[in-house]
């Protein structure tokens, strides 16, 4: 599952094709709408890479291009012609169409309620390719109920799609039957190139994984995924299930392949240490703490190299948490994928130039990418400390439990405030750079903005709201009226912080819904000054249009 999947929708007004009444202004309204979206060179390092590492590289290039011809497929019946279509259209706007076209993967703007910027196309349908256009979800579900169980779970499974015989009636096919063609070509690449390299955790989940393509069985090769040990880090298969808006069943095709970050991964095997004090150290009443954590899920920082299929698509992941299929998250739990490189072309594109209009300008040149990124990590893994299993009234219970529909929202306050106050925490104990401290807050301070920025009905949006003005009120960060920015006071910052961490586990601690309530009803809200500093946001870009040079 991937992290902030929220997206915001931005341009009422500006799209609709039907309103143009000139072709200038047709090419001109899709150069803006392609102008959200900076074009952003990715690349990896891959000279500490062997011989045979370098050579598997190519053949999971190619793999990674057969999940693009796979999910354009997935998306609506249509999708191909359309794109055949675009591709052969030499008018002025053909080019920007074709432009756009690709970084949706499909002809409509995901950053705008899915409306068409294709003139002709129907509205995107609900269940993708994945279904019969005219299906009902009634007419499924009366199907699915006259099927035997097993087939039940197949018609419901990730990896059917379901057609209309000649008689009308449905059935299902599985995806190694309907795209046989094409993942019998990503198969033989996987297999090449777990010819080549030296690793043996790659080559493992290479071959579990090519047979899976033929078999629809990935459980074998989702186990293999979870043990990758390997410099090169490869995520290749159907996965999410967010385009099948009819049920969230099917799988969409897609492929990260990424580099390992070794000074990242020695960072969070250093911070891994240390997690067990820092629980100890909470804010909280000690009997809240525990005082056995755990083994903490996996997390793996990598630089990706490649992509394809619903990754190219619409705004870039950043993060993602996988495998999504039950049996295994029981088992073994999810493992973690940060994207280093992904993570940093947004800050350059977007989280800086915001830090340019929202951060006071002698605060500016302290916002920068290391802290950044060493702050995701802290929140990541400050999800696995302070209250989750706690007891109500002598009752057992769990924090999203009591907190209900707050829990989100709160549980990625938490997260992210106390990722502050644990990497404060490793900077007095010298395990982290000193020089890290201011950085770390004023660069905390311009990513409240671009968490915002598109409104808090979302979780993360939501939370880091209640943060600020909870900083703001406490004097932790000011307000200059006259220049419209804000700043972060290094004494208070501190303790404030502590003491908001301390409120926030307290609340999860005792299951207290009602104080959660009351509190983001009166923090977790955008006043006037943070909406006219929003306001001067709107011409920065949303999200990258990444470029792969390896690609090419
Ligand atoms: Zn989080």
């Amino acid at each position: 599952m991937k992290p902030g999947s929220f997206v915001p929708f931005l341009l009422a007004g500006l799209l609709f094709f039907t309103s143009c009444s000139r072709k200038e202004s047709m090419e001109s309204r899709l150069i803006q709408l392609i102008s959200r979206y900076a074009p952003t060179a990715i690349t990896a390092d891959t000279s500490m890479l062997s011989a045979g590492n370098r050579a598997a590289l190519h053949e999971l290039i190619a793999a990674a291009q057969i999940m693009d011809s796979l999910y354009l497929r997935q998306v609506w019946s249509g999708n191909i012609r359309t794109l055949e279509t675009l591709t052969a259209d030499k008018s002025p706007e053909g080019q920007p169409m074709l432009r756009y076209f690709q970084i949706n993967m499909g002809p409509w703007s995901k950053l705008d309620h899915d409306s068409a910027f294709v003139p002709g196309v129907p509205p995107r349908p609900l269940g993708a390719n994945y279904y019969p256009e005219d299906m009902t979800k009634d007419e499924f579900n009366a199907w699915v109920a006259s099927l035997p169980q097993t087939d039940q779970e197949k018609a419901k499974g990730f990896f059917t799609v379901i057609q209309r015989r000649s008689d009308r009636s449905l059935t299902m096919v599985s995806y190694s039957a309907e795209y046989r063609d094409l993942l019998s070509v990503a198969a033989g690449h996987l297999q090449n190139a777990a010819g080549l390299t030296d690793n043996a955790t790659l080559r493992d989940f290479l071959l579990k994984r090519a047979a899976a393509f033929g078999t629809d069985d990935y459980y074998e090769s989702d186990i293999a995924w979870m043990d990758l040990d390997s410099p090169i880090d490869v995520t290749i298969g159907p996965y999410e299930t967010y385009m099948d808006g009819l049920f969230n069943y099917k799988a969409a095709f897609e492929a990260f392949i990424g580099i390992r970050d070794s000074a990242e991964t020695a960072k969070l095997a250093t911070f891994a240490s240390h997690l067990q004090e820092i629980e100890n150290s909470l804010p909280i009443d000690p009997k809240y703490r525990n005082p056995h954590l755990g083994a903490m899920a996996p997390i793996r920082v990598i630089d990706e190299f490649a992509e394809g299929g619903e990754a190219k698509s619409g705004v870039q992941t950043a993060a993602f948490n996988l495998p999504n299929d039950d049996r295994i998250v029981r088992e073994r739990g999810s493992k973690r994928v940060m994207l280093k490189n992904v993570q940093e072309a947004k800050f350059s594109q977007i989280l800086k130039p915001i830090a340019g209009i929202a951060v006071d300008s002698n605060q500016r040149q302290l916002v920068s990418f290391e802290p950044f990124f060493t702050h995701i990590l802290a929140h990541e893994l400050m999800h696995g400390l302070g209250p989750h299993n706690i007891t109500v009234k002598g009752t057992p219970s769990t924090v999203r439990l009591e907190l209900k529909e707050l829990y989100s929202a709160w549980e990625e306050a938490k997260a992210d405030i106390s990722g502050l106050f644990a990497l404060q925490y490793l900077i007095d104990a010298g395990v982290v750079d000193k020089g890290m401290e201011q950085q770390m807050y004023v660069t905390y301070l311009a990513g409240v903005f671009r968490s915002v920025r598109f409104g808090i009905t979302e979780a993360h949006g939501k939370g880091m709201a209640l943060q600020f003005n909870y900083l703001l009120d406490h004097g932790a960060i000011s307000y200059n009226p006259a220049a419209g920015t804000f700043a972060v006071d290094f004494t208070l910052i501190k303790p404030v912080c502590r003491e908001l961490t301390g409120i926030i586990m307290t609340v999860e601690a005792e299951g207290d819904y009602n104080a959660a309530k009351e509190l983001l009803g009166r923090y977790a809200v955008i006043r006037p000054s943070m909406q006219q500093t929003l306001d001067k946001l709107t011409g920065i870009p949303v999200d990258i249009a990444p470029e792969f040079p390896a690609e090419q």
